[in-house]
Order: structure tokens, then C-alpha cells, then sequence
């Protein structure tokens, strides 16, 4: 029998409660922590347990998260495997739990509450990290299924300051007909194959600014578990979206849409219902965590992710206001887990649907304007890429929305003399970037990814986002 998302949750938490590990409820999404956006990991909550700044008397603690990452944004849809808002599950110790029990626990709960085949699961170190690769092999890990990965993936570090070490993750293989298919694929590629399902952290070093990095007051652990990643494994789906939690959301846009999810197809209409189904949820614990929509920092992040989601339903032929449909449907799913859902759901509504209003006005009126044009072109002429440029420069129209509806129309866009007008402005006013035009959008997101977010920001007042970073 296939264990549910929430099955899963429970699993988890009281695998770790039963050795002794005390369970916290998520923190909220609004950190408490002026150096951090958006919660990002389990650990942030316990920031100053790690620092030696606070203690508690059992031997560690453990969680389920709500987390957003925005610096997963672009990869949204296109990947099986990432997702803007998701849980985290975790446990974590300051000092209480050594590096071989903890990963002895995390070995025991894969392979004998989760059941998974030990001869699918790989595991990565750090590159000079011995202990935990003997760690490993004494638990019966094959030498041909550790491999050892640097810096990037496997140093972990809170920000540009504080509680950092060395990682070891686990990964599932799902095979090679999932993911690039090459024959050197293997854990760290950037493929949905090897799927990172398990981060294990020692933060065991709390970087100064002048970059030296003694040793914390313990050894600490830090573990994250990507709950929708281990839901489709273990129900032996490859993406996240296909498990149990997301599929009813993705069901849900079907239904409103008329359009139908392919598993394995990562554009049109497939990714737009990943897109709406994922950014939906986001919005929801986003709102009801107290962030409002606007036009700095997580508020930001809201809006962009809302606006997001209102655009792909533009895509899939959705005209009519549709995100409080799915505010209800997150609420059924999620509310019993996440009982803050519940608290506000008509205010929480009526922020969805008045941010939903506005943009569907500015979507209006370019659409507007589009159809002018169109109508005005011969038979099988392109738009000029000088309309669809105005269409993004003075109605905040998207260009995707714009090649959308001309190629219904029959026309193709010159997408040529639109990048140029789009290089023409971005040279004349690189520093004076309007906010809030869409045209921004990727730039936006790069600039407020968490990774920058958590390394770079310094402070919700300033006038930019593009200033922060
Ligand atoms: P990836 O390399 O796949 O982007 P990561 O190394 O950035 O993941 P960690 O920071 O190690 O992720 O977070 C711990 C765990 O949280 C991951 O092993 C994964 O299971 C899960 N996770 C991380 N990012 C996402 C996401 N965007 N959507 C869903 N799960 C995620
Ligand atoms: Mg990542
Ligand atoms: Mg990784
Ligand atoms: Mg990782």
C-alpha cells in the first residue's frame, strides 16, 4: 500500500519524536529574522539554538516546515522536481545527536518505514568529508553508491554569516528513462533522474564577516526532506506534482480549464497547471501567514507569484476570475496539517481576488489593444515586434500572452525587432527599472532568490528590489 502525503508527515515526526526528538510546528513564512525573505529551510526557526543562544533540554527537535523559494522560480513547471512553496521535513540536534546516529535514523527510516530498495538510493559528501562517507559504508552503503560533491552542493551555509558545514544528501534513482537520459548521469546532475530527496547538514562552523570560520559551541545537525519529493517516490510517480496533494490541485485546473496534465510533458498547457497549481498554493499559506501583496521584498514576491498564476490561467483560456476556487481546494487539502489556513479564508479570499481583479484589468486592456492590431494585419503577417513591445512596455502585457493569442490568430511575432526594442530599453534605463512591468519578471526573480535574498538583503525599507542585491 502507497502512504499518503499526510501518512508520510506522520511517519516522519513521530519516527523522531519516539527517539526522543521534540516536535515544533512550522514557524510562519515571515521569518523571524530580518536577514531572511521568506522561510526557506526547517532550520531557520532554530537559528540560535545552533548559534548556542538558546538551549533545549531534549536531545534535539524535529519538523514539518512550510517553506517558499523563489530562486527555484524559473525551474517551476518545467522540472519534475521544484516547487515555490513546499514542506520540509526535518530534524535537527545542537550537540545532542552524533554525526552516526543521525545518520543511522535517517538510513532506518528510508529503508524500513519508507521501504525504499537501498539498491535505488545514492549518497553524496562533501569532498574531503571521510567520517561521513565511513558513516555511510557502515551501514552497509555500497562504495559505488557514494560519491562525494563540492561546495555547491554540498557545503550549506544560512547567509553570507553564521551556522554553515558540510552536507550529506540522499538521493533516489528513478531510473533512466526519467530525466537527460545520459549515460554519465549521475547524483548532481541537474536532471529529474537522481532525485535529492534528504539534505543532512553538520553545521559545525559559524562564519565571521572577515570570512574565518571557528567552530560552533556544538556539533550541530540539520536535515531537510522534501515531504511532495518523498510523496511521489513513494508512490511511485517522478515529479512531485504527480503525488497525491498536488494532483488534486492540478485536477482542479483541468476541470476549470477544459485542458488536460501530461505526466511527462513540460510545456503548454501541462506546465501552466503545474504553474497555477503550485503558485495557488504559495499564495494561499503566503496570505494567511499576514504578507500582502505589494511591491517590496516577500510582498513582492506574493504578487509576482499571484500575478503568475493569473497569466497561465490567461494561457489555458481562463477568463473569468479562477485563484479563490483554488484557495478553497488548499484549504480542503491542507487545512487539517496547517489549521492557520482556516482562520481567515474570506479575507485571505478577498485579497486573492481584488489582487486577481486588478491584473486581469491590465491583462484586459492590453488585450484590448492586441486585437486592434491583429485585426489590422494581412493574412499571415507577423505582429510587429515594435506592438508586442508596447504591449509589455505600456500595459504590463507579458510577451508569452502576446505570442499566445497572435499565433491563434494565425500570426507569427517578430520576436527579432522585439528583443531589439527590449535591448534598446534596457540600455536607457537600466537604473530606473520600472517595478512593475512585467517586463522585469525574470530579472525580478533572479534578483530576489533566496540564495541573494538570504545573502545579500539588508532591509524591507529600501526603495528596490533591485537595490537590495
Ligand atoms: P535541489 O538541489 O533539488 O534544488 P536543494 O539542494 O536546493 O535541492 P536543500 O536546500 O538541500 O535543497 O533542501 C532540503 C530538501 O528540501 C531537498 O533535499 C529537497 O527534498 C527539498 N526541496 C528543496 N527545494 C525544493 C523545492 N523547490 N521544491 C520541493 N522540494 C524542495
Ligand atoms: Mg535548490
Ligand atoms: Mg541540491
Ligand atoms: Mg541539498
Amino acid at each position: 500500500p502507497t502512504m499518503t502525503t499526510a501518512e508520510i508527515r506522520s511517519t516522519f515526526l513521530s519516527f523522531f519524536e519516539e527517539r526522543g526528538l521534540k516536535l515544533y510546528p512550522s514557524s510562519s513564512l515571515v521569518p523571524d529574522d530580518p536577514s531572511l525573505l521568506l522561510a526557506n529551510a526547517g532550520m531557520n526557526q532554530f537559528k540560535e539554538f545552533y548559534q548556542g543562544k538558546k538551549t533545549m533540554k531534549e536531545i534535539g527537535a524535529c519538523s514539518c516546515q512550510k517553506c517558499v523559494r523563489t530562486n527555484d522560480i524559473d525551474c517551476i513547471g518545467e522540472d519534475g522536481r521544484h516547487l515555490s512553496f513546499f514542506e520540509m521535513l526535518g530534524d535537527f540536534s545542537f550537540g545532542g545527536v552524533s554525526k552516526q546516529q543521525a545518520c543511522a535514523w535517517a538510513f532506518e527510516l528510508i529503508t524500513e518505514k519508507f521501504k525504499l530498495p537501498v539498491d535505488r538510493l545514492y549518497f553524496t559528501v562533501f569532498t574531503d568529508d571521510d567520517e561521513t562517507h565511513d558513516v555511510w559504508r557502515s551501514l552497509g552503503v555500497a562504495e559505488d553508491h557514494i560519491s562525494r560533491l563540492g561546495e555547491d552542493d554540498n557545503f550549506w551555509a544560512a547567509g553570507p554569516t553564521g551556522p554553515c558545514g558540510p552536507c550529506s544528501e540522499i538521493y533516489y534513482d528513478q531510473g533512466p528513462e526519467v530525466g537527460c537520459g545520459k549515460p554519465d548521469c549521475k547524483p548532481g546532475c541537474d536532471c529529474d533522474r537522481f532525485l535529492e530527496f534528504w539534505n543532512l547538514v553538520f553545521t559545525q562552523f559559524d562564519r565571521q564577516e572577515d570570512g574565518s570560520m571557528p567552530e560552533l559551541p556544538h556539533r550541530n545537525l540539520d536535515t531537510g526532506m522534501g515531504l511532495e519529493r518523498m510523496a511521489a517516490i513513494l508512490q511511485h510517480k517522478s515529479a512531485n506534482y504527480d503525488g497525491d496533494l498536488m494532483q488534486s490541485l492540478i485536477a482542479l485546473g483541468e476541470k476549470i480549464s477544459g485542458k488536460s496534465y501530461v505526466a511527462d510533458d513540460y510545456s503548454g498547457a501541462s506546465r501552466s497547471l503545474r504553474i497555477i497549481a503550485d503558485h495557488a498554493r504559495a499564495v494561499d499559506f503566503m496570505i494567511s501567514d499576514g504578507i500582502l501583496p505589494g511591491n517590496e521584498g516577500r510582498e513582492y514576491v506574493l504578487r509576482r507569484l499571484l500575478r503568475r498564476a493569473v497569466f497561465h490561467g490567461r494561457l489555458l483560456g481562463i477568463e473569468d476570475a479562477f485563484l479563490t476556487t483554488f484557495i478553497d481546494e488548499v484549504n480542503r487539502l491542507m487545512g487539517e496539517a496547517y489549521p492557520e489556513l482556516l482562520k481567515n479564508v474570506a479575507l485571505v479570499k478577498g485579497i486573492v481576488s481584488a489582487e486577481e481583479e486588478r491584473f486581469s484589468q491590465t491583462l484586459d486592456n492590453g488585450r484590448s489593444y492586441l486585437d486592434a492590431a491583429i485585426a489590422g494585419l494581412a493574412e499571415g503577417a507577423e505582429l510587429p515586434g515594435e506592438v508586442a513591445f508596447k504591449l509589455h512596455d505600456t500595459y504590463g502585457f507579458p510577451i508569452d500572452l502576446t505570442v499566445e493569442i497572435a499565433e491563434a490568430a494565425g500570426h507569427e511575432v517578430d520576436m527579432a525587432a522585439f528583443d531589439a526594442c527590449m535591448t534598446e530599453q534596457k540600455e536607457r534605463a537600466r537604473a530606473a527599472a520600472n517595478r512593475d512591468a512585467w517586463g522585469d519578471f525574470n530579472n525580478v526573480w533572479t534578483a530576489l532568490s533566496d540564495k541573494l535574498a538570504a545573502t545579500e538583503f539588508r532591509g524591507y525599507d529600501e526603495e528596490s528590489c533591485e537595490a537590495k542585491v
